[in-house]
């Protein structure tokens, strides 16, 4: 099939790219300039494991290219995507400009039948702003179908995901319609849900709310444990052995961030105001999350007070492991605090100095490796469980510090170690450890 995927971001790329993959013809569609030049030049926009290799197969190949032009992209394409960035506005609700903007151009170049397939996260009834968007701006009166497909890929491991995602989710006006989506997953092999176009824009809410949902339950349980000189690790698998609830999403840490649960949970509450419910359970979910940082910065100058002339190494800066994204990533809000309080922030990040950079205070120095960043450090700070932290040496560490202390948000390590180690340990929902000097 001719496919067209407007917007060249984490989801447009990647898709795009896979559907290259599998065989089809794909034009990426960004409006930035400089993203496609560094796209045809072999270079990665973002940092996403397997990503460069499958993009460079796919254009050698001739199946994958990159243009700023969406008209002709457009008249070439049996099937549309729709890509962009949904970012929320001030009130929680959603900023639908680029998907508006991407309609607009879609329906001046639409010169025959095609399907414009929703992929944005886009909040229930925008299927049907498409429609009239396009509708108006259709300069040759051509019919075409909208569908909703949204996407559950994840950072990191987005390829993996697209390949083989746990459903794929189809939301038609008819089932004929639907056919033309089914025949191009089809190759995946997995589950796939037909729906109306409505309830399929509901289920990427619904199912992003629910996991930051169980995030945040946790993080609430990880309080009480903390209190309760009860162990959340533990907890956490008790109750994740339950087929009810499964293990996944039940963490205890320092909250969500990224650049889709904190907007889709606020756009659902806003969504759901706007149809006269207040999602209240919601609400109680965005400020528990929203505490956590504030909470974890309380519990560092309890330990370090004063934190004025004091050296604290940030261990990860990617909003999760495995990515270079920061958008709302809990590193920028917890080195906002710290620095606020006067103290020096060298922080580290195997992918993500460099977006990094653009946001955060200008004070802020990057080491090139964990150790660098705790050499003379009077705390470690883990924010983002990358697979190298875990493995750090923690010997080595605790030598170059001047005081031995580690600050967890994500209990990536084990308290046991940390005594054996020698190292005074705070974490998330356990015990702290203080070895005797
Ligand atoms: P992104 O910001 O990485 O990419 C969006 C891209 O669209 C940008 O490159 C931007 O330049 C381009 N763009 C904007 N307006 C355009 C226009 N009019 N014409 C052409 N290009 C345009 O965003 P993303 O993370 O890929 O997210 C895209 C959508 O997918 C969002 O709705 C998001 O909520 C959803 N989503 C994201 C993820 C994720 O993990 N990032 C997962 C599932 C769903």
């Amino acid at each position: 099939m001719n496919i067209c995927v407007v917007g060249a971001g984490y989801v447009g790329l990647v898709t795009g790219t896979v559907f290259a993959d599998l065989g089809n013809e794909v034009t990426c569609v960004d409006k930035l300039g400089g993203k496609i030049n560094a796209l045809r030049a072999g270079r990665m926009p973002i940092y996403e494991p397997g990503l460069e290799e499958m993009v460079a197969r796919n254009t050698a190949d001739g199946r994958l290219s990159f243009t700023t032009d969406l008209a002709s992209a457009v008249r070439r394409a049996e099937i549309v995507f729709i890509a962009v960035g949904t970012p929320p506005k001030a009130d929680g609700d959603t900023d639908l400009s680029a998907v508006e903007e991407a309609a607009k151009g879609i329906g001046a170049a639409m010169d025959r039948y095609m399907v414009v397939v929703n992929k944005s996260t886009v909040p229930v009834g925008t299927g049907d702003f498409v429609r009239d968007v396009i509708l108006r701006y259709q300069t040759q009166r051509v019919p075409f179908d909208v569908v909703s497909n949204p996407e559950f890929l994840r950072e990191g491991s987005a390829i993996e995901d697209t390949l083989r995602p746990d459903r794929i989710v189809i939301g038609a006006p008819s089932q004929q319609v639907a056919m033309t989506l089914l025949e191009l997953y089809a190759p995946l092999e997995r589950p796939m849900i037909i729906t109306d176009v409505h309830s399929a824009e509901m289920i990427k809410y619904a199912s992003n709310a629910f996991l930051a949902l169980k995030i945040s339950f946790m993080n609430t349980i990880a309080n009480v444990c903390e209190a309760a000189g009860a162990d959340v690790t533990q907890v956490t698998k008790g109750v994740g052995l339950d087929a009810r609830i499964g293990p996944a999403f039940l963490n205890a840490g320092l909250g969500y961030g990224g650049s889709c649960f904190p907007k889709d949970t606020d756009s659902l509450i806003h969504t759901a105001a706007r149809l006269g419910h207040d999602f209240g359970i919601l609400r109680a979910v965005v400020e528990v999350n929203r505490r956590r940082v504030p909470q974890f910065v309380e519990k560092i100058t309890k330990v370090l007070a004063p934190l004025e002339d004091k050296v604290i190494a940030v261990l990860g800066l990617a909003f999760k492991p495995n990515t270079d994204d920061i958008r709302d990533a809990k590193s920028v809000d917890l080195i906002r605090l710290l620095w606020a309080t006067g103290a020096t922030i060298r922080a580290y990040d195997p992918v993500a100095v460099d977006n990094a950079r653009a946001v955060l205070p200008a004070s802020v120095r990057y080491a090139s490796s964990a150790y660098e960043a705790a050499e003379g450090a009077d705390a470690v700070v883990l924010v983002t469980e990358w697979n190298e932290f875990k493995a750090i040496n923690l010997e080595r560490l605790r030598v170059l510090m001047r005081r031995p202390l580690v600050f967890d948000g994500r209990n990536l390590w084990e308290p046991e170690r940390m005594l054996r180690v020698g190292v005074e340990y705070y974490s998330i929902g356990r015990k702290p450890v203080v070895p005797s000097l």
